[in-house]
């Protein structure tokens, strides 16, 4: 078992399904849900986003 880090405020996420993945095309972030939503209301702005829904 590994712990998921938010790759912007660094905190471990913990739980699989508070994960937000963000695909950029050329790369791809795991992000906690508060810095996830912050990054998809700007990326979908710009309508440059392909969000995945980890919620399962
Ligand atoms: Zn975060």
């Amino acid at each position: 078992m590994y712990a998921i880090k938010c790759d912007i405020c660094k905190d471990v996420i913990g739980d699989e399904r508070k994960k937000i993945m963000v695909g950029f095309g050329w790369d791809r972030f795991d992000l906690c849900a508060a810095c996830g939503w912050e990054v998809v209301d700007f990326l979908q702005d710009k309508k440059l986003v392909k969000l995945e829904d980890v919620s399962c």
